[in-house]
């Protein structure tokens, strides 16, 4: 495809407000592109793949060089940065001047040689490999080539592209939606694959799309997931459609987006997964290891393609940056213990001498690190917490549930594979929380054992609990008496706090049908809001019952009222709206903390207090 051509459609996509339309658009120009992976990635701006290190490294200094030499000798690159001031966007600069004076001077002098797209990818890869002393002036040079041969549609886009920033209202979710449409929904775009095109395979088949639409754009997305390629998926697509696109895999050496976690609770996670996985949630970096051991260990596929591809442990951060070079250690240890091919996820945490995890700063200190490793290496090391496996010798374990892939990690890599225990209490939770905590790190993680490995999405099945809530100091204003062996004892008790006039004036206090306020069903001014019955031991429940007793004012059934003097302190999951109690708010697995001896029940949180809490959360 001629430059000129894809500058072209990207001006009238530019132009474009309807979502609807931008995708059909998209999908025109896939359907007619014979380079189809280079006009993919172009579009998102991008000359290399997500997954790929490489990177053009051309600054906006040396870009507003390159034009400013291509626009002629009265031109210099303060212009192009005071038209940068006045316009806001180097595209729309580029697009501006006139390139043509100079072309008498280019090597095509006599006649312009239009850019085709694969020789301005080709040309850019070969900018992106320029190295060492002077490289920023070669750099230039080829830029300068490059603008002499636009028109100022071809300016603006090669502008925009070698910044990385594309402008056209194209977004990674229009070209997926539009990759779809051209190679797999029926009658979709241009109908779906299309013989004529060579993409660079040597297979014509086209697809075979019959599909539906959102089923469509979840393959594409799926492979996207598994690829980091726009390009290679659309390609995949057009030749070998559906087919092709489920049965793509992971690739040990070609990281995959990692999978990422919602905020949530524990009673969250008990409702919705049953029995939780709990893990540590360590204070670190994310790093993905990928790692081909040699000495024939096999290749990282069922395909055999890659046999001989044995090389040392590669690491990547959470955007996919090669960090290897700068994590000795991690590469030494995890070379010296693994030996099939694998992909790991996990987190690098900063240790004191004592292996204590220090906080998260100090990794960061290591982790793009390009010089002194070796003396940083021995400043903050690191330690290595691997907490999934998404392949082992072999096999892609991505829909493995996670019970399974811990066990291959366990299997690969015993001495950094992170303790999972399960669970459907939520004390245990709390109780795993606090020994994490204890032991220096950030919490705990809760995920769903039956869960699969979903690279790039911030699902459900991944939740990082919330930090501890603030507790909240209660007044206990009646009780109940225990069962069985704590028959003796109080057992339940029921929870109120302040409810004075600044509630009820601001409203926050509840509102009976006749606008009475209902705080009545405490004693005066203390409105309720919940009953506790855990995290008492036997002990507790003699002390409270003890302090109580002088304070019952009248028993019926089970149930005694008491007057307002005890404040005990309760933790809770979260504080919800409820008609049930009358404060108008109840809490959420409230649990027993301690008696705040030191506050009298006039110092007890108060339902304002509460509305505040219940707003934050
Ligand atoms: P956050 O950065 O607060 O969104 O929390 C998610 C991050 O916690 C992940 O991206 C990991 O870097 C990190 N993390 C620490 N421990 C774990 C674990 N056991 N499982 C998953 N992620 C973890």
């Amino acid at each position: 495809m001629e430059f000129a051509a894809f500058a072209d459609r990207a001006e009238r996509l530019e132009a474009e407000s309807a979502d609807l339309a931008t995708t059909a658009g998209v999908a025109d120009l896939l359907s007619a592109a014979d380079d189809l992976a280079t006009v993919t990635r172009f579009l998102l701006g991008r000359v290399f793949p997500a997954h790929d290190t490489r990177t053009l490294d051309v600054g906006p200094a040396s870009c507003h060089e390159a034009i400013a030499r291509a626009a002629g000798p009265n031109v210099t690159a303060e212009d192009v940065e005071t038209r940068l001031a006045d316009r806001g966007e180097i595209g729309a600069v580029a697009a501006g001047f006139d390139f043509g004076g100079q072309r008498g001077l280019s090597a095509f002098a006599g006649g312009r040689k239009p850019l085709t797209v694969a020789e301005l990818d080709r040309s850019l890869r070969e900018l992106a490999a320029v190295e060492g002393a002077g490289s920023e002036s070669t750099k230039v040079d080829s830029l300068f080539g490059l603008f002499n041969r636009c028109e100022p549609a071809e300016a603006k886009v090669l502008a925009r592209l070698v910044l990385g920033e594309m402008r056209i209202g194209v977004g990674e979710g229009t070209v997926r939606d539009a990759i779809a449409e051209a190679f797999l929904v029926a009658d979709g775009g241009a109908g779906g694959g299309d013989d004529s095109v060579n993409d660079g395979s040597d297979d014509d088949s086209v697809n075979d799309g019959e599909k539906n639409g959102s089923d469509a754009v979840a393959l594409v997305e799926r492979a996207l997931q598994v690829t980091n390629d726009y390009g290679h998926v659309a390609v995949l697509a057009r030749r070998a459609g559906e087919e092709g696109l489920r049965a793509e895999g992971l690739e040990v050496g070609r990281p995959v987006q990692a999978m990422l976690a919602q905020a949530g609770t524990a009673s969250d996670a008990v409702e919705s997964f049953g029995e939780v996985a709990v893990e540590t949630k360590f204070d670190g970096a994310r790093v993905q290891i990928h790692y081909v051991p040699g000495g024939g260990c096999g290749g990282a596929g069922d395909d055999g393609a890659h046999e001989d591809a044995a090389f040392g442990p590669r690491l990547y951060s959470r955007n996919m940056d090669d960090v290897t070079d700068a994590l000795p250690e991690i590469v030494e240890f995890v070379a010296s213990r693994v030996d099939v091919p694998v992909i790991l996820d996990g987190e690098i945490v900063a240790v004191d001498d004592e292996g204590s995890p220090l906080p998260f700063q100090e990794v960061l200190r290591r982790f793009r690190r390009k010089h002194d490793v070796d003396r940083m290496r021995e400043t903050i090391p690191c330690r290595l917490h691997a907490f999934d496996c998404l392949y082992a010798d072999g096999d892609e374990l991505l829909d493995e549930p996670l019970s399974t892939r811990h066990e291959r990690l366990v299997e690969v890599l015993p001495d950094a594979a992170a303790d999972v225990r399960t669970t459907t209490d939520i004390e245990a939770v709390e109780s795993i929380e606090a020994d994490a905590l204890e032991a220096g790190h950030e919490g705990v993680m809760l995920k769903d054992p039956e869960s699969a490995y979903t690279p790039g999405d911030r699902g459900r099945e991944w939740l990082k609990r919330k930090p501890a809530v603030e507790t909240l100091d209660a007044v206990v204003v009646g009780a109940e008496w225990g069962e069985g062996r704590r028959a003796e004892l109080f057992g339940t008790f029921l929870l109120a706090v302040r409810s004075d006039e600044t509630a009820v004036a601001t409203g926050t206090g509840p509102t009976g049908t006749n606008g009475t306020n209902v705080a009545a069903d405490g004693p005066d001014g203390y409105a309720t809001i919940g009953k506790v019955a855990t995290g008492l031991t036997d002990e507790a429940l003699a002390d409270l019952t003890e302090r109580l007793e002088p304070h019952v004012v009248s028993e019926s059934g089970a149930e005694l009222r008491l007057r307002p003097e005890v404040v005990i302190e309760v933790g809770y999951e979260e504080i919800q709206t409820s008609p049930s109690y009358g404060s108008g708010f109840a809490l959420r697995f409230p649990r027993f903390v301690g008696v705040r001896e030191d506050k009298s029940a006039a110092e007890a949180d108060s339902v304002e207090r509460v509305a505040r809490l219940a707003e934050s959360e």
